[in-house]
């Protein structure tokens, strides 16, 4: 089974084990550098970002998570996870950073105050029909998309929320709490193919 690291500093990691372990991989927490080695895969989740971003670099976690995405290595960001996969953000706290690696800039908590949390039902062609149910918390935008980056799917008014680029794959949304686990499972296909 792919071994597949969940970083758990910070954010909704339980709910990824889960489904990662339901799915048959063997699913670890990573909070230490030396865990990184180890895996064949990386699930960044939930949370707040500029929290995570304060953690990994207090762990030491940054540079090597840095050298692991450069080296190849899948990683798939939701939400904050998205938000620490990306090149760019906007709106950000002062002196965020983020691991990088996807060509895109986000904008953190895009939906503002009044909309803050929804769900909504969206096409998502790769993985097929029917649409998936997502569950958007707090959650940032993809506003700008850069060679090599492929937009998965967007909501009616076209904004970007879930994006992919080799080993990459980020959504602004939360899979890991629906039930519906066909992105974890497009992941894993990601991790064995790279393995
Ligand atoms: N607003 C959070 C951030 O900026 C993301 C929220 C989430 O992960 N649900 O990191």
């Amino acid at each position: 089974a792919p071994r597949v690291g969940v970083l758990a500093l910070q954010g909704d990691f339980r709910e990824h084990l889960r489904v990662l372990t339901s799915l048959g991989a063997d699913a670890v927490s990573v909070r230490r550098p030396e865990e990184i080695a180890d895996i064949d895969g990386l699930v960044i989740p939930g949370g707040e970002s500029s929290v995570m971003d304060k953690l990994s670099r207090a762990f030491g976690l940054a540079e090597p998570l840095r050298a692991a995405i450069a080296d190849g290595l899948p990683v798939y960001g939701t939400c904050a996870g998205l938000i620490m996969l990306a090149d760019g953000v906007l709106d950000a706290i002062a002196g965020q950073q983020t691991l990088g690696g996807l060509s895109i800039s986000v904008r953190r908590n895009a939906f503002g105050n009044q909309l803050d949390s929804f769900e909504t039902d969206l096409a998502v062609p790769v993985l097929g029909d029917p649409p998936v149910h997502a569950v958007f918390i707090r959650a940032p935008v993809v506003e700008s998309v850069g060679d090599g980056v492929t937009v998965l799917a967007h909501l009616d008014d076209g904004r970007v929320v879930a994006v992919e680029s080799q080993n990459l794959l980020g959504t602004a949304f939360h899979p890991e709490v629906t039930g519906d686990v066909r992105f974890h499972e497009y992941f894993l296909d990601k991790v064995r193919a790279s393995r």
